[in-house]
C-alpha cells in the first residue's frame, strides 16, 4: 500500500530479516559481521549496509519517491560524494549561485584542482542557466528555496533542459524538505539533504542524504565507501527517532513561518520580507506548483542598519541567535556574519544580501509566542 507522508516517517523503513520485532530498530553497533550471514553482500558499516543505516534510508528513500536512499555523516558527504562520482577532469558543472556555502566553496576551491571546471548562475529562470551551459556541462546543482534569499528556481524547467542535453541534475532539496517538495517526481536525477537540520530535526545529529536511481546510487555508492564517511549506528537511530515526527514537525514549522511572514510583511519597523509563501514574491506561483507547503525558513530586512538589526535580534526572548537551521527550536542568524561569513562584501551585496538581513529557521515553539517575541523585539528595537 502507497501511504502518505506523515505515515511513511513512522513505517517507511525496511527493516531487514532481524530476529527482534520490536517497534524500533535495535542499535546494531557491531563493525563486524559474520560472512556466512549473505554469500553475496558482506555488511560492513563503510559500505552503507548495516540495519541502522538501511532502515534510515530507505525511510528517506519513500519520502523522495526514489528508488534508493544512501545516508551518510553529514551533508557536505552527501554533496561531495555526488559531484566525485559524476565528473571527470575537463567537465564543467554549473551551480546556482544561491547554493549552501559549503558546496560553493568546494566547487570554488577544491573543483579546479582536478581540473572540473565549474561556474555559477545567479538569477533563477532557465535562460540563465541555458545561457551558462557548455558542451562539456555533465552537471547542474541547485537549491530551491536559496538561502537566504527564499528565491525559487523552477525545478521542472532546469530538469527539462538539463535532460535533452544529457546533462544529470542535482538538487538539495534540504530547506524545502520531503514533505514539501520532491524534485524527483519533477524529473530531476538526483536529490540531496543535509539530515542535520529537518530532518533530524533536533539540532543534536550531524548528517546528510542521498536518493537517486538504483543504477545512478550504484556509482555513488562506489565514491562514498571510497570517502568513508558513514554515520554510526547510534547516530542513525537518533536520525530514525526524528524521522517519526518529521511530517508533523513541518507542518507546524510551514504554518508557524506563514503566520511570521505575515507579522513582518505588515510590521512598521520591517522594509522587506522574503518568503515564497506571500503573493508578492517573484517566485510565488513557481513555488505554489512545487511545493506542498512553501517552507519554513524566512528572512527579513528591518528598517535599520547593522547595528540596529543586531540590537532587535537582541531583545528576542523565544528565538535564538544561532547558526545552522530545521530544529524544533527558532533561531535567526545574520547570514553576513554565519552561513556567508567567506563570500566577499561585493558578492554578497551582488547576490542582494544586505548587512542587515535577519534569517529565521521557524521552530515548533506556539505560534502566538514567536508572533509577540518578533513584535516586541521590533519595536524595542532602537527606538527613533
Ligand atoms: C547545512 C547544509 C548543508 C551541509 O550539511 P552538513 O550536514 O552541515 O554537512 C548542505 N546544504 C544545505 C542547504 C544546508 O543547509
Amino acid at each position: 500500500m502507497k501511504t502518505r507522508k506523515g505515515t511513511q516517517c513512522v513505517h517507511g523503513g525496511v527493516v531487514p530479516s532481524f530476529a527482534g520485532q520490536g517497534t524500533t530498530t535495535p542499535i546494531h553497533t557491531s563493525t563486524s559481521f559474520s560472512y556466512l550471514f549473505d554469500d553475496d553482500e558482506v555488511i560492513y558499516p563503510r559500505y552503507f549496509n548495516t540495519p541502522n543505516q538501511q532502515v534510515v534510508a530507505s525511510t528517506i528513500a519513500a519520502l523522495e519517491n526514489g528508488e534508493r536512499g544512501l545516508v551518510l555523516g553529514s551533508g557536505m558527504a552527501a554533496v561531495v560524494a555526488v559531484l566525485l562520482s559524476h565528473l571527470e577532469q575537463g567537465d564543467h558543472a554549473l551551480f546556482h549561485s544561491g547554493i549552501y556555502g559549503g558546496t560553493r566553496s568546494f566547487a570554488v576551491e577544491t573543483l579546479p584542482k582536478y581540473g572540473i571546471h565549474r561556474s555559477f548562475v545567479r538569477s533563477c529562470d532557465a535562460q540563465s542557466f541555458e545561457s551558462e551551459l557548455r558542451p562539456n556541462t555533465k552537471v547542474i546543482l541547485f537549491e530551491s528555496p536559496t538561502n537566504p534569499l527564499l528565491q525559487i528556481v523552477d525545478i521542472e524547467k532546469i530538469a527539462q533542459l538539463a535532460r535533452s542535453r544529457g546533462i544529470v541534475t542535482v538538487v538539495d532539496n534540504t530547506f524545502a524538505t520531503p514533505i514539501n517538495q520532491n524534485p524527483l517526481d519533477l524529473g530531476v536525477d538526483i536529490v540531496i539533504h543535509s539530515g542535520t537540520k529537518y530532518l533530524n530535526g533536533h539540532s543534536d545529529v550531524n548528517c546528510g542524504a542521498i536518493v537517486a536511481s538504483a543504477e545512478r546510487m550504484a556509482s555513488i555508492l562506489h565514491v562514498a565507501t571510497q570517502l568513508g564517511s558513514t554515520l554510526d549506528a547510534r547516530a542513525c537511530y537518533e536520525l530514525e527517532r526524528g524521522l517519526k515526527t518529521l511530517a508533523i514537525r513541518v507542518q507546524r514549522q510551514c504554518e508557524s513561518a506563514s503566520q511570521l511572514a505575515q507579522l513582518l510583511v505588515k510590521h512598521p519597523r520591517v522594509k522587506r520580507v522574503h518568503f515564497p509563501g506571500l503573493p508578492e514574491h517573484p517566485g510565488h506561483e513557481i513555488a505554489a506548483r512545487q511545493m506542498a507547503e512553501f517552507g519554513a525558513m524566512l528572512s527579513f530586512e528591518a528598517d535599520a542598519d547593522e547595528a540596529e538589526a543586531k540590537q532587535m535580534v537582541s531583545h528576542l526572548t523565544v528565538a535564538r541567535p544561532a547558526v545552522s537551521l530545521g530544529g524544533v527550536e527558532t533561531l535567526v542568524c545574520f547570514p553576513k556574519d554565519t552561513s556567508h561569513a567567506k563570500v566577499s562584501p561585493a558578492e554578497r551585496a551582488a547576490d542582494g544580501i544586505s548587512d542587515s538581513l535577519v534569517r529565521v529557521s521557524v521552530g515548533i515553539e506556539e505560534v502566538e509566542d514567536l508572533l509577540f517575541d518578533f513584535d516586541q523585539a521590533l519595536r524595542r528595537g532602537h527606538p527613533r
